[in-house]
């Protein structure tokens, strides 16, 4: 399983099992779970860099910032996914530390609040389609349009707030990034996608938007010229079919047999999608390996026995 460079994005649901309530000290057990999971991985890299996603935790700091209403600031969207990348960001370091000291590795550990250029055309813009934060009445729409969301009534649960999910175009902390996991730090970066920017007069100003965390992944995996690029998700596997009786596991496939899948319909935009594109962008050149799989079985999945396995040609790749 040794990797000179790794990537690991951990999938939202990593800190919120579905059906279970959100609580600070949920997602602590759950980062040190997690931990304890990757620790064979990352005593093998001698380069990694995680990132995790956050939609479920800004989801609830948006309840707070709107519960709130007058006595305590506003926090606009870009802001609320900036804190709450400070608080996982936390819980991670923490995790992370505990279990590496108690496996007697020393490492250094940084956590890094990551902003990321989005372009303002991007076509996400025109179309805001990525649901944020709780389910709202009837009768207090036309005030939070009033505001200026963007608000549609989700399959008779009431209406949410839908907000632009544009490509992630550039990592403002690159460079620092890449950087530090030279230096054989553990750097937690890229949280929730990052903190969505544009650039306006030639200076950085925060998107009311969020970016898919993997195709962030993709583009610092790339940038860092890593070798693998795994994505822990609520799943097995990507999967032919999926949700239907012939539902089938992908276990390896080339960046071109995905993109016929893709073309098939076989994934679902806005979950397995933006896996699928990172996975194949990133795997798309020799030596590189990309995985989708669950925390459970990622040492299968590594060992190419679970999980679905992307690379350029079967056998090739670290
Ligand atoms: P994460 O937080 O890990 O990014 P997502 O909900 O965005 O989680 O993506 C994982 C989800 O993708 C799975 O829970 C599954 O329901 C959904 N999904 C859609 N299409 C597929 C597919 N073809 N194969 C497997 N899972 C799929
Ligand atoms: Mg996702």
């Amino acid at each position: 399983m040794a990797s000179d460079g790794v990537l690991i994005a951990l999938g939202g649901n990593a800190f919120a099992p579905p059906g279970e309530r959100l609580s600070h000290a949920g997602q602590q057990a759950f980062a040190l779970a997690t931990a304890r999971a990757l620790l064979p991985l990352l005593r093998a890299a001698s380069r990694a860099l995680l990132v995790h996603g956050n939609g479920p935790q800004v989801g609830e700091m948006l309840t707070r910032v709107e519960v709130a209403g007058d006595r305590a600031y506003a926090l606009p969207l870009d802001a609320c996914v900036a804190a709450v990348d400070g608080e996982l960001g936390y819980d991670l370091s923490q995790a992370l530390y505990n279990v590496l000291r108690a496996a007697g590795d020393r490492r250094e550990i940084c956590s890094v609040l990551t902003q990321v250029e989005i372009d303002p055309q991007d076509p996400a813009f025109a179309l805001p389609d990525k649901p944020v934060g709780r389910f709202h009445a009837a009768h207090d729409v036309a005030a939070l349009r009033a505001q200026g969301q963007t608000l549609v009534e989700d399959a008779g649960r009431g209406y949410r707030r839908v907000v632009p999910s544009p490509k992630p175009q550039a990592v403002i902390e690159r460079d620092v990034i890449a950087r530090l996991v030279a230096a054989g730090v553990l750097v937690i970066a890229g949280g929730g996608g990052g903190i969505p920017v544009q650039r306006r007069a030639g200076l950085l100003v925060g998107v009311e938007a969020v970016v898919d965390k993997d195709h962030t992944s993709a583009l610092l995996a790339d940038a860092l010229d890593l070798t693998l690029l795994v994505l822990l998700t609520d799943v097995a596997a990507a999967f032919t079919d999926h949700g239907t009786a012939a539902a089938r596991e992908i276990r390896a496939a080339t960046p071109a047999q995905l993109e016929a899948l893709t073309a098939a319909g076989h994934f679902a935009p806005g979950s397995m999608l933006p896996k699928i594109t990172a996975a194949s962008a990133f795997a798309g050149q020799p030596g590189r390996r990309a995985i989708i799989c669950s925390p459970d079985n990622l040492d299968a999945a590594l060992a190419g026995e679970a999980g679905t396995t992307v690379r350029l040609a079967a056998g090739s790749g670290p």
